[in-house]
């Protein structure tokens, strides 16, 4: 069997004018980065935005394993498959971010025969976006550095500033630093840290953004700190917005691609699932539905995160009526939730399906509770037997769950054709009657209260007096109206990533809550939050190399 990248390797790659003259988009619409990528420029908006809009399907997940259960590779496969059933269908994803690429992860491309290329381009620097929101983020953390240093005009709390610098980059060395060290001149000392990229408000507001004077704005809105009386300062007040958008100015235009099918594929942004939201561009999804009859989306995470987010933010906030989710599920994945070890899940064992599955049960049932059909989409894996793919048939079957075996890894498109038409059969005989859970002008709490106890299942919140006191100073400020943006394990529905299947009985405990001002919601962290990964012990990035023909291996 061939790796992804020799698969991807092996692509007949179509000129990207090719592709976009599939979606109407014409050549002198395009921005070409090489051959095989390219951006799409403003006017291809301004041309198209009275066309209909097309169907919308979100593909999102169980709880997973920590190897991922294959959201991306079921997104592209099935988007390959709508084109061999003669649908018109694009891709929305997000762009992978080095740091997982360097790590445990790898790419998020995709995998076998259901990839998006160039491979090695999108999984390395792309077309630049992350790297100039990199510099934008770090242009305000400089000002504000600097404002402070240059007389502190506006009386910056230096013990208050929650804005940090970013790489793109697992680098745990950088999570506590000390800035400012050597003397007066290089400014004042206080404590800092790094994110990763797409942990960074900067990547989320980007994916917000419906153009650039919305970008602009949200820029604008970010909070940096306080004051020493307390009260907030915001990126506009250190007059930066106007040049954090210049460097965006290319960042904010979608990036077009195209699978290992030439199925034309929007990727733009890459916002983290934990602190933010977790899937691709607002600009991209809403690009993608006036250029084709179906988009297929993914959120990251399990469906209590990602697809939760996806729906009661991006959707509510961006207008978007999804017409189905595709829950993937796997043989691995059920067996995990049914408490087999990392070690164990190649072994056929039926048992502990039987006790997992009432984890894929629970996200049904969550997911019916938005108004929107499901189709589980069960991603067959190598070691699956065929007693343990048909448990997941019955249970489905007696659940009374769309579902089918999707085989995209191994064979592409054709393997995601069952899906495809299901998929085309379930949106055309339901109607997706889309809601989101919440209300979002009820209080902060009761919000995180509705998706703990109808999406987790939990009893009840707990906060800590810390978070007590933010949610109340949150609340008198005026950021009580927005969405919450939950941060929490994704290997649990509840807080705690040890409690598999379908627990109960459990209350989750909020520790922290922040506003994201610019972005436009308040983060509610369940738990630690990792907003700057490390590399693990072998990291993948000792085994990528790159030949003295430019041909790069290793990367996965
Ligand atoms: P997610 O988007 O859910 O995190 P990915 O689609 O990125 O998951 O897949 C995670 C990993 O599993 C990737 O390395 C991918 O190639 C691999 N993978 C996904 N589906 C299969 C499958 N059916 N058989 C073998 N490997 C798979
Ligand atoms: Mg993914």
């Amino acid at each position: 069997m061939l790796t992804d990248i020799e698969i991807a390797q092996r692509a007949k790659m179509e000129p990207i004018e090719k592709i976009a003259e599939k979606i109407g988009v014409k050549a002198e619409e395009l921005e070409f980065y090489g051959n095989d990528k390219a951006k799409l420029s403003g006017a291809v908006w301004e041309r198209v935005k009275t066309n209909s809009d097309g169907k919308l399907v979100l593909v999102t997940a169980i709880n997973p394993t920590p190897a991922g259960e294959g959201k991306t590779t079921t997104t592209v496969g099935l988007g390959q498959a709508m084109a061999k059933i003669g649908k018109k269908a694009m891709i929305a994803l997000r762009e992978p971010s080095l740091g997982p690429v360097m790590g445990i992860k790898g790419g998020a491309a995709g995998g076998g025969y259901a990839q998006v290329v160039p491979m090695e381009d999108i999984n390395l620097h792309f077309t630049g976006d992350f790297h100039a929101i990199t510099a934008a983020n770090n242009l305000l953390c400089a000002m504000i550095d600097n404002h402070i240093m240059q007389g502190n005009a506006l009386g910056i709390d230096p013990t208050k500033i929650a804005f940090k610098r970013v790489m793109d980059m697992n680098d745990r060395a950088l999570r506590q630093v000390v800035v400012g060290l050597g003397g007066k001149t290089n400014g004042y000392v206080r404590e800092d840290g790094f994110m990763i990229t797409v942990a960074s408000e900067v990547m989320a507001i980007l994916c917000m953004a419906e153009n650039l004077t919305d970008l602009k704005a949200r820029l604008g809105r970010i909070v940096i700190g306080y004051t020493y009386d307390g009260a907030e300062v915001k990126a506009r007040d250190l007059k930066a917005e106007g040049a954090m958008c210049a460097l965006l100015k290319d960042a904010i235009k979608p990036n077009l691609v195209q699978t290992l099918e030439n199925t034309p594929c929007l990727m733009h942004g890459g916002p983290f699932a934990n602190i933010a939201h977790g899937c691709n561009s607002v600009q991209a999804t809403k690009l993608a539905l006036k250029l084709s009859d179906y988009v297929i989306t993914e959120a990251g995470f399990g469906a209590d995160l990602g697809a939760e987010k996806f729906l009661d933010i991006k959707c509510r906030v961006a207008n978007l009526k999804p017409s189905a989710v595709v829950l993937v599920a796997t043989v691995r994945a059920l067996k995990y939730n049914g408490g087999v070890a990392k070690a164990d899940l190649g072994e056929e064992n039926t048992e502990a399906l039987s006790r997992g599955i009432v984890n894929l049960g629970k996200h049904i049932e969550n997911l019916r509770l938005y108004g929107i059909p499901v189709i589980v989409a069960i991603n067959r894996f190598g070691q699956d037997t065929d007693a343990e793919l048909k448990m997941i048939e019955q249970y489905c079957l007696d659940n009374g769950a769309d579902f089918a075996l999707s085989e995209v890894f191994a064979k592409g498109g054709e393997g995601g054709v069952a899906l495809a038409e299901k998929l085309v059969d379930v949106i055309e005989r339901t109607e997706s009657r889309f809601a989101p859970i919440y209300d979002e002008t009820l209080p902060i709490k009761e919000k995180i209260e509705t998706i703990v106890k109808k999406i987790y299942g939990g009893d009840g919140v707990s906060y800590t007096a810390a978070a007590e006191k933010q949610i109340a100073a949150l609340e008198q400020v005026g950021y009580g109206k927005l969405p919450v943006c939950m941060a929490k394990t994704q290997y649990s529905l509840s807080d705690d990533a040890k409690l598999l299947g379908r627990p109960s009985g459990f209350t989750v405990t909020v520790k922290e809550v922040r506003v994201f001002a610019g972005a436009g919601f308040v983060t509610v962290y369940a738990g630690s939050i990792m907003t700057m990964p490390g590399l693990p012990k072998s990291p993948a990035a000792e085994r990528i190399d790159i030949s003295e023909n430019g041909v790069i291996s290793g990367l996965f």
